[in-house]
């Protein structure tokens, strides 16, 4: 009987541990891109939002003319 409960408290042990590694692993991915740009609030695309951009291609080429601009 006291088997049971400790591998079902083991068990429950497990799946707390993954959720946390779940949602670190959530909170990880977050910092790496942006889900939305920074700029104009647009959805990113999957791989530009993988590769850790913020800001979507639109604002980003914005963003490039801008600092060109301001470079001197
Ligand atoms: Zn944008």
């Amino acid at each position: 009987m006291a088997d049971e409960i400790d591998v079902a408290e083991r068990l429950r042990e497990n799946e707390l541990q993954l959720a946390l590694a779940k949602h670190q692993q959530n909170i990880a991915m977050n910092r790496k891109g942006a889900l939305f740009c920074e700029e104009c609030q647009d959805k990113m695309p999957e791989a530009r939002k993988n590769a850790g951009y913020r800001l979507c291609i639109e604002c980003a080429k914005d963003k490039e003319r801008m600092d060109a601009l301001f470079a001197k």
